[in-house]
């Protein structure tokens, strides 16, 4: 399961803090750097976990904490708000064009789950009444068009599609006419991904952005790649403005890395989990929740 590792070696810290009825500054300081080394082996990025540590210790040295009845307790709380605060604070939500249709650019890289992603996506709004309109721009990878109009039949979601020879951008601006056209409220558009992050990707989709004025740019990228997926966020926010981040695969035993760092590194917050390959398993991302599991 995602975070055990994580989980656990938090778990024990604490466990051992909320038996002591009076903390001292050296145990807070022991619990700080048994937390530090439960974070870096999550492979949460090493900037975020000095400043994360140093943010709870000041917290947690001063005089109330310590002479409170439950000062382990209170320690908990700071650690498990700083946490929350560390993936965005509060639920990030989808944003929504004032006029619509609100138009969505789904980016990644190959592999990552960004068409898988933007079916489960059209799927969560279907079922709060919205009326999707999905756009197949990946052109490149073999069948990516071929797996969205599957995607789609299985939700009952058009699948706007002029094949792999027109130009992405062509077919983004003639998805985002038909959706117009066509009453639907959200527009989603899958593009294309490569298997590294390239200046003709870049460019690519700059020219979409350009074409299209999204409301929303959603990366998409693997949980499981931890620290690359943190380096790969950051790349193309700063080329491309993201919006939000979809964090994949949370179903598997990824160590965390991802979740922590990527609002604290690019300033993106998390929009979206998912944990799985069926269509519904896509959450809105709770930092919260999440904070709370994995202190468990
Ligand atoms: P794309 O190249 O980014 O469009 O990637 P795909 O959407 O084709 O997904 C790549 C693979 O990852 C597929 O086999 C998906 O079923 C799988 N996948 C996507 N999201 C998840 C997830 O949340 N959990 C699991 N276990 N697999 C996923």
């Amino acid at each position: 399961m995602a975070f055990e590792g994580l989980s656990s070696r938090l778990q024990n810290v604490f466990s051992k803090l909320r038996g002591k009825g009076k903390v001292s500054e050296d145990d807070v300081s022991e619990a700080m750097r048994e937390v530090r080394l439960a974070l870096l082996e999550a492979d949460v990025n090493f900037k975020v976990v000095k400043d994360f540590i140093a943010k709870v210790k000041e917290k947690a040295v001063g005089k109330e904490v310590m002479d409170s009845f439950t000062p382990g307790m209170v320690i908990i709380d700071i650690v498990n708000k700083e946490l929350t605060d560390l993936m965005g604070g509060s639920q990030s939500k989808l944003a929504r064009a004032t006029k619509p249709p609100t138009v969505i650019m789904m980016v990644g890289l190959q592999g990552a789950g960004k068409t898988t992603t933007s079916g489960k996506l059209a799927k969560m709004l279907q079922k709060q009444n919205h009326r999707p309109l999905l756009v197949a721009g990946d052109i490149y990878r073999p069948a990516a068009i071929k797996q969205l109009q599957v995607l789609g039949e299985q939700i009952k979601v058009p699948v706007f599609s002029l094949g792999d020879q027109t130009s992405p951008v062509e077919i983004a601006k003639a998805g985002l006419q038909h959706g117009k056209d066509n009453g639907h409220d959200y527009v989603i558009i899958d593009t294309a991904g490569r298997l590294h992050v390239d200046e003709e990707l870049m460019e690519e989709l700059r020219q979409i952005h350009s074409h299209v004025n999204p409301d929303e740019v959603l990366l998409v990228v693997d949980s499981m790649t931890g620290q690359d997926a943190v380096n790969v966020a950051d790349h193309f926010n700063k080329q491309l403005e993201l919006t939000g981040v979809v964090l994949t695969k949370l179903d598997g035993d990824t160590r965390g890395g991802a979740a922590l760092s990527v609002k604290a590194v690019t300033g993106c917050p998390i929009k979206f989990a998912t944990l799985g390959e069926k269509l519904d398993a896509l959450e809105p991302f709770h930092p919260e929740r999440m904070a709370s599991r994995i202190l468990g």
